[in-house]
């Protein structure tokens, strides 16, 4: 296994989101050569390690005590120490403990490697059926709802393709205000217990989705992601950009990097705003 200097190594390592066979070969052997485990949940993590004969010693490592622990971990970690860290299911750091270690380890030259594999946002997305060229991951929205409101708000105009972590119980009032704010033709998926048992998915537009999960189609258990299509970008007023054109030419900006500017400014096409920009260019001319 790496390691440099006299530094340890911490191994960010993902786990399974159910389905123990998930569990990469690579990530196996991580586990067991490291010196210690740091434990999301110590218990959750003995039963992946009794599915593989693991028997590496275990510590926690969670939301409640990060800040504390780290210190303690990176002492080891600058004499030599190695460690990998997991969380109960999928990649550490995904609305999960681990950011302030891992900071501290690179801020102090500790070499931290990857050991990537499932993650619910990217099983979610693989699966949905909608755009993946482009995706904002938006994790957990609020609970209590006028800030969940305000935060779908704050993504009204999002064209990307969103992917939000929901608990079940919120799962109807979650889908009422994105169909509220999104509208009710807009397409979105619900990936419940990937990889596991009762795996399922249903797809539709958010009015659908939410009648669905209202009658109880879609069950208030188990582990959800949702996932919503972006929006069609808002067409940009062609006044608004000859204005924003012309403002770069009558300072003498040159046509492509006006067209580049504006391209950036409005979301249009740089081409189509490079030919416009010829255009005028030669009507201020002429
Ligand atoms: N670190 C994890 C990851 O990489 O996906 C996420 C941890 S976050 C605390 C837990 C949330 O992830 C769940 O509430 C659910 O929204 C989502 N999740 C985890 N496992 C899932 C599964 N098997 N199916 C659907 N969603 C899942």
């Amino acid at each position: 296994m790496a390691g440099h200097g006299t530094h340890g190594v911490l191994y960010v390592v993902a786990t399974p989101i159910g389905n123990l066979d998930d569990l990469s070969g690579r990530a196996c052997m991580v586990l067991r050569e490291v010196d210690t485990v740091l434990a999301e949940d110590t218990r959750r993590t003995r039963t992946l390690f009794d599915r593989y004969a693991i028997s590496t010693p275990t510590r926690a490592f969670h939301e409640h005590n990060e800040r504390e622990q780290t210190p303690w971990v990176l002492a080891r970690l600058l004499e030599g120490k190695r460690f990998a860290l997991v969380s109960d299911a999928g990649t550490p750091l995904v609305n999960d403990p681990g950011y302030v270690l891992v900071r501290e380890a690179r801020s102090h030259d500790v070499p931290v490697h990857c050991v990537p594999g499932p993650s619910a946002v990217t099983a979610a997305l693989s699966i949905s059926g909608l755009p993946t060229d482009r995706f904002t991951f938006e994790g957990f929205l609020p609970a209590r709802r006028p800030r969940r409101v305000r935060a779908i708000e704050r993504l009204a105009g999002e064209t990307r393709t969103m992917v939000f972590y929901e608990a079940p119980h919120r799962i109807v009032e979650a889908l009422a205000d994105l169909r509220a704010v999104f509208g009710d033709d807009r397409e979105a998926v619900i990936a419940r217990e990937l990889t596991k048992r009762f795996e399922s998915v249903f797809a539709g537009r958010l009015d659908h989705l939410l009648t669905q999960a209202r009658d109880g189609r879609v069950p208030a258990r188990g582990e959800i992601v949702v996932v919503v299509r972006g929006g069609v970008p808002a067409p940009v007023d062609d006044d608004a950009t000859d204005a924003v054109l012309r403002a770069m030419l009558d300072e003498e900006i040159p046509v492509g990097q006006a067209a580049a500017v504006a391209a950036r400014l409005t979301g249009r096409p740089r081409n189509a705003l490079y030919r416009r920009a010829l255009e005028l260019a030669g009507d201020s001319r002429a």
